[in-house]
């Protein structure tokens, strides 16, 4: 029967259950990197597929992770910030777990799953007891980078297939001519964008903001 077919397969359908995101994650443990900072490194021998663990953080807007991030040094490559959506971005860094820690990485062997605004991640493949844990962050460019935005994210993952930047893509794009084609193009990245992490556009905008500061100082004059 039809009905009977349908609901072995809806059975057989893998449920991902990510564990409580502010326990002591079971699959991983946080210790020093060689590829950067701290590193997230299987306590066990991790199956594909598993959802290794939620990212968490404090939800807010574009412009409010803006605004947090507005005074942190510009060479400072460290990023918290993921993005959710075109309105929303988690910003590890207030109120996150362990996930945070996890390295991007040119040859993954994790990945980052957007759910209902909710984001996880799962292990792309069988990940071996002591392998540290790694995804593409795939940084988006923005016009306002500084111009040593590569040297700031440069990645030293190791891989063979390492292309020697935690942004995507890999090289900088050249200058679209027209302006409503680079619109849409700016919202075609937006919507690829998601699940992704993000270069805190705050220092990239402090110059404009101070800016706009000092033409205030000067009109109150
Ligand atoms: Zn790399």
């Amino acid at each position: 029967m039809a009905t009977a077919t349908k609901k072995t397969v809806k059975a057989k359908k893998q449920v991902r259950v990510a564990p409580d995101p502010y326990a002591p994650n079971p699959w991983f443990l946080v210790r020093n990197s060689k590829v950067h900072g701290k590193g997230c490194f299987a306590r066990k021998d991790i199956p594909k597929g598993t959802r290794i663990s939620e990212y968490v953080g404090d939800r807010v807007s574009w412009k409010e992770a803006d605004a947090r991030y507005e005074g942190y040094d510009v060479n400072d490559n460290h990023t918290f910030l993921f993005i959710v959506d075109r309105k929303t971005v988690i910003d590890g860094g207030v109120g996150g777990n362990d996930a945070r820690y996890i390295n991007h990485s040119c040859s993954e062997n994790c990945e980052s799953t957007v759910e209902k605004g909710r984001v996880f991640i799962d292990a792309l493949k069988d990940i071996k007891k002591g392998e540290e844990l790694g995804y593409d962050y795939q940084i988006g460019r923005d016009k306002n980078d500084p111009p040593n935005v590569d040297e700031i994210y440069a990645c030293r993952c190791g891989a063979a297939n390492c292309r020697g930047t935690m942004l995507w893509p890999a090289k900088r794009p050249k200058p679209r001519k027209k302006k409503k084609v680079a619109k849409k193009a700016a919202k075609k990245a937006a919507k690829k964008a998601a699940g992704k992490k993000v270069a805190k556009k705050a220092a990239k905008k402090v110059a404009k903001k101070a800016a706009k500061k000092a033409a205030k100082k000067k009109s109150a004059r």
